[in-house]
């Protein structure tokens, strides 16, 4: 959304890093051309940046498409959130969310996995994805399971908006197979018969490190006056 600035007495543009993902991956990525996509950042969190009509939605205060901290598992006792809900789906769905997801399976299961060692603190994504690829049963769960509930979730959001394709960006999507066979499996058994195999899901084809800056700077693209 663009303000203007006390301080530069410049008209800014501000945005977050998934809406600016957004745009970068629709000018310089894999959405050139498409007019209806979605963008899906998994890092720490769960960030979503919707484009409809070729335009990124921003709404009425410019919060829309905040699907991480839309419910996945609602009641009391599911997953503590950093926004101080419960059972959202950046709980589930982000690097953070695996390794809750990991230690949950490997609590519940005697499965043996190279991971039991690592602690909380010890444990991230990339950890977790090499253990995967070497074949550890519990590492390549987690992955499953969050995959299941990214998939139930985009069932939703391909309701809501249509769109053409829907791009994953981000730590977790690095995994590829690991975490798009089980979305895309989880989404389609539960789209509405008329979407069933239309929506592509798809890696972002920005580079991790720039792709919030590029779109960032593309933003003032979009501002007619400028
Ligand atoms: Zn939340």
């Amino acid at each position: 959304m663009e303000i203007f600035s006390k301080h530069t007495k410049l008209n800014v543009i501000v945005t977050n890093d998934a809406n600016a993902a957004a745009v970068g991956e629709m000018i310089y990525g894999g959405a050139k051309g498409m007019k209806n996509f979605v963008v899906i950042t998994l890092g720490t969190g769960l960030g979503s940046g919707f484009v409809i009509d070729g335009k990124l939605v921003y709404g009425h205060d410019g919060f829309a498409g905040e699907i991480g901290h839309t419910t996945i598992r609602p009641g009391p006792v599911n997953r503590e959130c950093g926004c101080g809900r419960k059972g959202c789906l950046e709980t589930y769905v982000s690097a953070t969310g695996l390794k809750r997801t990991l230690l949950k399976i490997m609590a519940d299961s005697n499965q043996p996995s190279e991971l039991r060692k690592l602690s909380f603190e010890e444990l991230d994504s990339e950890i977790i994805h090499d253990a995967a690829k070497r074949g550890d049963f519990i590492a390549k769960l987690a992955f499953r399971h969050t995959g299941m509930m990214l998939g139930f979730k985009l069932a939703d959001v391909v309701a809501h908006t249509n769109p053409e394709a829907i791009f994953l960006f981000g730590g977790l999507a690095l995994a590829k197979d690991l975490i798009f066979e089980p979305t895309k499996e989880f989404m389609e058994e539960n789209l509405l018969s008329i979407y069933k195999g239309k929506v592509k899901l798809l890696p972002s084809e920005l580079s991790t490190q720039n792709a919030a800056v590029l779109g960032a700077s593309s933003l003032v693209w979009s501002v007619k006056e400028l």
